[in-house]
């Protein structure tokens, strides 16, 4: 659309739930960027967007889409800004946007960490009510492994400050991350962690590899032996077979699964391990979507 008011900094990346979402880029890439498996900003150094440079560009957006309701702040981690810059961005967007009723934006548990009860309660109230934090997995010799940066302390102490503030949390497990080797640690600590944190939503993918095997096995501090669809899947039965959840709204929906499985845990868990041990055992009659059934 031509009058889009808004120019992106490629890569622009959000979560597939925020695909209706008005997005402003509040920081350049990840103020991490260092995860073995992630290849989303090589190219992208971490960079705070100037605030007037961020209050135009709302300005200018809510002249052309003064009745949006979403709105997710981007890049990789807009939770690292500090508690006074996040907030003067939600003032901006609550006067621009008077219709807005929810605002997300990625995080990692350090971010969360490092702003007070307080702060984060303020957060919500000024529409702040989702994060996304990519867990990955709930091992932390794992974590260590593909240097993640957290550990699951971290994680369960950030996720947890979040919920206490009343921020909703939505957060993503990485199946196959670890390989062959890891494949029950993995499965089994990241149900712990998840069981811990009892987020509102979850979501799995499936570890791609964007430059190839041997650029993932490099990066790798371990040793990374290649799972079949089989494994994957055998890994994804003993994750949620391990799940202790009351209402938390599930989805391996992403382009990456071989399995779509949509619903609640643990009220589906029963539903969702049949259908996984009916894939494994008929994969060609059993819900495999048709692009991965080659690999078998
Ligand atoms: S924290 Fe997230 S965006 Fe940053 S490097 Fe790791 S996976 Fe990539």
């Amino acid at each position: 659309m031509d009058t889009y008011p808004l120019q992106y900094d490629m890569p622009l990346f959000r979560p597939p739930s925020e695909a209706r979402s008005l997005i402003f880029q509040v920081t350049l890439g990840c103020s991490w960027n260092r995860c073995a498996f992630c290849e989303m900003y090589p190219d992208k150094p971490f960079k705070v967007k100037n605030e007037k440079v961020i209050r135009e560009e709302i300005t200018k957006t809510a002249a052309v889409f003064p009745h949006a309701g979403k709105i997710f702040l981007a890049d990789g981690n807009a939770m690292v800004l500090s508690f006074k810059r996040l907030q003067n961005i939600l003032n901006l967007i609550n006067q621009a946007f008077p219709e807005v009723t929810r605002i997300s934006s990625y995080a990692l548990p350090q971010d969360i960490l490092l702003k007070s009860i307080k702060e984060l309660v303020q957060l919500k109230k000024n529409g702040l009510k989702l994060i996304y934090v990519g867990i990955e997995s709930g091992d932390d010799e794992l974590l260590k492994l593909v240097n993640k940066g957290e550990t699951s302390e971290s994680t369960v102490n950030g996720l947890r400050k979040a919920k206490e503030a009343g921020i909703k949390t939505s957060v993503m497990i990485l199946t196959g991350l670890g390989g062959k080797k890891y494949l029950e640690q993995h499965a089994i600590n990241s149900a712990k962690i998840v069981n811990l944190t009892k987020p509102d939503y979850l979501s799995t993918l499936v570890l791609m590899f964007p430059q190839g095997i041997s650029h993932y096995k490099k990066r790798f501090a371990g040793t990374y032996i290649p799972m079949t669809i089989e494994d994957t899947l055998n890994e994804m039965k003993l994750f949620l077979s391990h799940t202790e959840l009351e209402r938390t709204i599930f989805r391996s929906d992403h382009a990456s699964n071989y399995l779509t499985l949509k619903g609640t845990l643990s009220r589906d868990k029963e539903q969702f391990l049949d259908k996984i041990k009916n894939a494994i055992q008929s994969p060609r009659e059993v819900g495999i979507r048709p692009e991965w059934l080659r690999g078998l």
